[in-house]
């Protein structure tokens, strides 16, 4: 079955859309969603089983994450992603291998945005390149911040790369959910607010258009760009994963999860004042220590972008119970980048600016 036969029109939609009055992609989005609950067994299941799903709190010193025992995961967390294992399965995201139930919205003429058959959170997206071209961000970030800016400001939109969590390393796609999963801005927020607290937000640079911050003494090394001006932003972005792939020799793209979302949370959409945010995580290691340790100790944790925001996913029932504060402080501390690493990377990033600020 080709993309075009897995389009859906609008006129397929009407029935499920419960504004037919607006048409931001959203509620597109959700008229798909509604569409396909009612003809897709499958997806109906998996929403179902996510309303089951047990999680439990874990504070991490003055801010707290969720652990999720999400059984649906487990095939995604055990995915082997070696290019031989990968060359030898026929890809799942590619139009011709996907449930014949499975339909979506076209998204430019490159992408489709379908539903995520086992979600992770509300209204779990995938958004998928036409062609099987393989997972990389190089050139595609700027779509991260469309479709961020189109879906503002319900969702946010990731992405894992091909050896940080995504078990399709081999088909380019993004993900989004819904934004009342996205714990880290929340976090930020409280940073920002509450001189208090023990972690702190460090300028790395500030121009008139961008403002890019890291944070100190957070659980696990992460980079935060905001700003409204697209081309400035992705310059950005781009530069610091010049920097972050000779510094850690990853060619041609460093190990990252990225994760875009514009607007507020408070139900503001995309404007010049509120723009997009963009936490990029530069990764040590696909996956912890732990899950490679044999008997007692193995947990079976994979993380991408979703756990790093603050869902900790856990596929197996009697490893969620183990995974407490320190555990969860470990598998963030082996798969973000590290010191001296990352202050390294943030020393580049200042020099750039000074650099730049030379030049003009
Ligand atoms: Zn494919």
């Amino acid at each position: 079955m080709s993309w075009a036969s897995r389009i859906i029109e609008d006129i397929e939609l009407r029935p499920f859309w419960r504004d037919l009055g607006a048409n931001e992609l959203s509620s597109r989005v959700e008229a798909l969603l509604n569409h396909q609950k009612a003809n897709w067994p499958l997806l109906r299941e998996g929403t179902q089983n996510l309303s089951q799903v047990v999680t439990r709190r874990i504070p991490l010193g003055r801010f707290e994450i969720l652990a999720q025992f999400n059984p649906q995961r487990l095939t995604s967390a055990a995915a082997p992603v070696d290019r031989e294992s990968v060359r030898n399965r026929p890809c799942f995201l590619c139009a011709e291998n996907l449930p014949p139930e499975e339909k979506g919205l076209a998204y430019g003429e490159a992408f489709v945005i379908l539903p995520n058959p086992a979600p992770i959170l509300d209204r779990h997206l995938s958004i998928v390149h036409r062609q099987h071209i393989e997972q990389a961000i190089a050139d595609h970030f700027e779509v991260m911040l469309d479709l961020a800016k189109d879906l503002s400001p319900a969702y946010f939109v990731l992405y894992n790369g091909p050896q940080c969590g995504a078990s399709a390393p081999d088909h380019l796609h993004f993900q989004a959910c819904t934004r009342e999963g996205l714990l880290i801005e929340r976090h930020l927020e409280a940073i920002e607010t509450d001189p208090g607290l023990s972690v702190h937000r460090h300028e790395v640079v500030t121009t008139t258009e961008i403002e890019l911050l890291a944070l100190e003494d957070y659980h696990l090394s992460v980079l935060i760009y905001r700003g409204s001006h697209r081309k400035m932003l992705a310059g950005w972005f781009y530069e610091t994963l010049k920097i972050l792939a000779d510094l850690t020799g990853k060619q041609p793209e460093p190990l990252i999860n990225v994760v875009v979302c514009a607007g507020d949370r408070s139900g503001h959409i995309f404007s010049k004042d509120r723009g997009w945010t963009v936490y990029l995580f530069p990764r040590a290691q696909h996956r912890p220590s732990c899950y490679y340790a044999e008997g007692e100790d193995k947990l079976m944790v994979s993380p991408g972008a979703l756990d790093l925001v603050g869902c900790l996913v856990v596929p197996v029932e009697e490893h969620f119970r183990k995974v407490g504060p320190e555990v969860a402080r470990q598998i963030f501390s082996e798969v973000t980048l590290g010191e001296p690493l990352f202050s390294h990377l943030v020393r580049k990033l200042k020099e750039r600016t000074l650099g730049l600020l030379a030049e003009a």
